[in-house]
């Protein structure tokens, strides 16, 4: 890993891998196949095939949990075309404000990256999960009342999310919801949850990694592409990284330096 602050993307950090992508298994483009060779391209080490957890509306979650073995299969065999470690992984989504997944830990076992976060376009789960969906869609929300009131819902449910299963990451923090970030942080900290710092979405952004970055948790850069030729695109990621000052020894998948 690289020491102190980076002089240019390419140059002192060098991206290994990326871990958050999707295929046409939820609703992404390309094939398991078509991401590792986009990745091998790029040069990297390894990628992460992570769709939709099947929680999510029909399309754009994976069938089912079984969704899983399949990619299995192609991951291993898109592993040995191309050299490139293709890691299975599943974006799950919080349903409750309890934490809850769309995944059991039966499934969360078998997968070599999980990553969590909050999304809207899922079927709620329960009376619990609507009331966590409603107070982040319902008209009234932007009166600030119940914006503090869905950003306390949205924390607790990522934060117990990250404490009730083995998170790996959890991604975009703040898109679409509001989040209290140094909360999450601390969370994901004290259980080496890393926060995701991610190309698609402004979200993830100085100010956010900044914030998140004082309270000691670590970080990931990730393309979250939905097309093979997005895959490895972690340029605007690490723009962010390098302009919040982080040290390149505290984000998961960069080395150097080069
Ligand atoms: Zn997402
Ligand atoms: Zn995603």
């Amino acid at each position: 890993m690289a020491r102190g602050r980076p002089d240019g993307p390419g140059r002192r950090w060098r991206v290994t891998a990326d871990p958050h992508t999707h295929t046409r298994h939820s609703h992404g483009k390309g094939t398991v196949l078509e991401n590792a060779r986009a990745a091998a391209r790029r040069g990297l080490e390894a990628v992460g095939i992570t769709d939709h957890g099947p929680g999510s509306l029909p399309w754009i979650g994976v069938r089912s949990p079984e969704t899983y073995e399949e990619i299995r299969a192609e991951a291993e065999s898109a592993s040995r075309a191309t050299g490139v470690r293709v890691l299975v992984g599943a974006e799950a989504n919080v349903m409750t404000p309890g934490g809850d997944l769309d995944l059991d830990r039966r499934v969360l076992d078998r997968l070599d990256l999980v990553l969590v976060g909050l999304h809207l376009m899922i079927r709620p789960a329960g009376l619990d999960g609507a009331r966590l969906l409603v107070r982040n869609v319902a008209p009234w929300r932007w009166s600030a009342r119940v914006r503090a009131r869905a950003r306390t819902a949205n924390t607790k449910a990522l934060v117990e999310a990250v404490r009730r299963h083995p998170v790996d990451i959890v991604v975009h923090p703040g898109l679409h919801l509001p989040v209290d970030t140094p909360e999450l942080a601390r969370a994901c900290a004290s259980r080496g949850t890393r926060l995701e710092i991610s190309s698609a979405h402004s979200e993830t952004d100085e100010a956010y990694v900044r914030a998140a970055a004082k309270e000691g948790v670590d970080f990931v850069l990730s393309s979250d592409a939905h097309s093979p030729d997005r895959v490895g695109d972690l340029s605007a990621a690490l723009r962010v990284a390098e302009r919040a000052g982080l040290d390149p020894e505290r984000v998961w998948n960069v080395a150097g330096p080069v």
